[in-house]
């Protein structure tokens, strides 16, 4: 068979208030035994099976203004009768997930990633794609706008019209936005970049490219642009409240809370302004890390079911220290503000004594159904690959700097990585990244990779970070809003905890998670258990808080909860509170060795 020239794409905003759309694909040179075509199990930058196809409503195929019949195969895939003619496929897809994973259309807007929405002529993934994104009918898209990183082919900037790409798996990495944007560009080293927001902002536009173009040029500058990175496109969706994002190869889609970002006359980084900075440096990171240097079992994507590594580590954890670093390497936030963020995530991991059953490798591995689809016992049973992986590249990055006077760091291992696997577009095989440590730095790694990554023990930060002039300390928590990274500030910490974590169901207090061995799990109680009195009075999640302040270590207590429709009475012993808070202090006494390596590490 040879190769068709192109395929031809049309989605259009059939039915808005129905949250419908209709996409058409029109295949010229169709599979001669019936062609098949396949909607994606999932999304790449998002390690879980989703069944896109879930949302399809209705399918049909024609050829000569003839109906074909078609087959359901299983869930995702349909195979249409033979013929030789041209082959029309036709799809209604239902969207009505505002994720940045998903597809929504109403009438205020329309979002789609292509894998919500664009099946695959399977066995023709190769050929470029013709697309047309068209307007909805009237009273609907009044004013609307297209925003999108797929190449303009016959459409206007920011319009309706004819888009291209070269392939399938181009075609699915092109998230787009339409309806009413505030647009804001800039360049980076020379490459046109943009932002399109969607959400009533009333945001400082120009504050905003200005800080967007800050983080962009730091990391341009460290790994270079990629030969095809010729535009990039920030899609933000500012809703009241919200955040998520996924990396795309030329474009990211963020969600933050409409008032994260700045107004005008705002001066100085707010922690939510920070948060979503980092967000904004976390996803431009991944068009290096993930997107074009990737695992060899991502090269190619398999769609259609899970596809494991353990790698997550090196691509989540390694980008989410690179994320807040690179905000104050490029004199966005102050150390202090990054040793707040540095002390938040230490906090996370210590935190969850999941950390000591589960290594980085295999919450990598097992991701799918382990970190993306954590139950009430997820803080003693797993590990987070972005919070300890990020903790994995500090100490590896401290480590090189220490076992080579400061003459190699994480930077180079990253640099020569981006070599061996991004500009090659080979995938990077499962021992790779340490290989490649091993072999750059000349060091002896194993003990470390073997203890950090493969390991359940603790990292190393306390020694590693005093020796780059930052002293580890450990506090009580203040309480369930206590994420970390500062002292406690004069507050009183409590002596005793419950080893459980509460939250609202119904406006009723009730138990999240159990941590094991703590005194709510010793003392009977279950996850969903909802918390209806302590010691005979009646309690919220607030007052709960400030009652445990009033119990030390041993103490005897009645905790009533309801258990369904059962109220259940058992007694409790508090136990002492662990000091499982951590915040980072900047160690002033240090000599200048140790002054001048905490400076390169923070690009001081
Ligand atoms: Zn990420």
């Amino acid at each position: 068979m040879t190769m068709a020239a192109s395929h031809s794409y049309r989605i259009w905003p059939k039915d808005p208030a129905a949250h419908l759309f209709e996409v058409r694909v029109t295949v010229t040179q169709p599979d001669p035994d019936g062609q098949v075509f396949a909607m994606p199990a999932w999304i790449p930058g998002s390690y879980m099976i989703r069944d896109y196809a879930k949302h399809v409503v209705a399918v049909r195929a024609e050829s000569d203004g003839r109906d074909v019949a078609v087959e359901k195969l299983d869930k995702s895939r349909w195979r249409t009768a033979e013929t030789d003619r041209e082959l029309t496929f036709t799809l209604e897809i239902f969207a009505h997930d505002e994720s940045v994973r998903g597809a929504h259309l109403d009438a205020g807007h329309a979002f789609f990633n292509g894998t919500c929405v664009f099946p695959a002529v399977v066995g023709q993934e190769e050929v470029a794609c013709h697309v047309d994104i068209a307007a909805p009918d009237t009273p609907f898209g009044k004013g609307w706008r297209v925003a999108t990183s797929m190449r303009r082919n016959t459409a206007a900037e920011y319009d309706f019209g004819g888009y291209t790409a070269s392939d399938y798996a181009e075609l699915i990495d092109h998230p787009v936005e339409i309806g009413r944007l505030s647009i804001g560009e800039f360049e980076v080293h020379g490459i046109p970049h943009a932002i399109a927001i969607r959400g009533k902002t009333r945001v400082d536009m120009a504050r905003l490219c200005h800080d967007l173009q800050t983080v962009c040029e730091h990391h341009m500058a460290f790994l270079g642009a990629p030969g095809d990175l010729d535009r990039y496109l920030f899609l933000l969706n500012a809703p009241g409240a919200g955040y998520g994002g996924l990396e795309h190869r030329w474009s990211s889609s963020l969600i933050c809370g409409r008032d994260n970002l700045p107004a005008r006359g705002d001066a100085g980084v707010s922690d939510e302004y920070r948060v979503f900075l980092g967000l904004v440096s976390h996803e431009y990171f991944h068009l290096w890390n993930v997107k074009r240097m990737k695992p060899a079992a991502f090269t190619p994507y398999d769609l259609s079911r899970e596809t494991h590594t353990g790698l997550l580590w090196v691509y989540e954890g390694i980008t989410s220290y690179y994320d807040d670093l690179a905000l104050v390497r490029s004199g966005m936030i102050t150390v202090e503000s990054y040793l707040e963020l540095l002390g938040q995530i230490v906090t996370r991991v210590i935190r969850g004594s999941g950390r000591r059953r589960q290594s980085v490798e295999e919450s990598s591995f097992d991701a799918w159904t382990k970190f993306y689809k954590q139950d009430a016992n997820a803080t003693n049973a797993i590990v987070s690959y972005y919070a300890k992986g990020a903790l994995i590249a500090l100490c590896l990055d401290l480590k090189l700097r220490n076992e080579t006077e400061g003459r190699l760091s994480l930077d180079d291992m990253m640099k020569e990585a981006w070599k061996r696997w991004g500009e090659s577009r080979e995938g990077m095989p499962e021992d790779g990244f340490e290989g490649l440590c091993t072999d750059v730095s000349g060091a002896d790694l194993e003990d470390f990779f073997n203890a950090t990554v493969r390991g359940t023990g603790e990292l190393p930060l306390e020694s590693l970070l005093s020796s780059h002039g930052v002293d580890y300390r450990l506090r009580r928590s203040t309480g369930g809003k206590d994420k970390g990274g500062k002292p406690s500030g004069g507050n009183n910490l409590p002596a005793v905890w419950l080893g459980a974590s509460l939250g609202t169901r119904a406006g009723k207090p009730v138990f999240l998670s159990v941590n094991n061995d703590g005194p709510a799990e010793q003392a009977g109680v279950s996850p969903g258990d909802e918390l209806v009195a302590l010691d005979g009075l009646r309690i919220d999640i607030e007052g709960c808080e400030a009652r445990t302040r009033r119990y030390r270590p041993g103490d005897i207590s009645d905790l009533t909860v309801f258990r369904g429709d059962e109220l259940i009475s058992m007694r409790m012993k508090w136990a002492e509170a662990p000091t499982d808070t951590c915040y980072l202090v900047l160690n002033e006494e240090v000599d200048d060795t140790v002054q001048s390596r905490r400076g390169d590490w923070l690009g001081q």
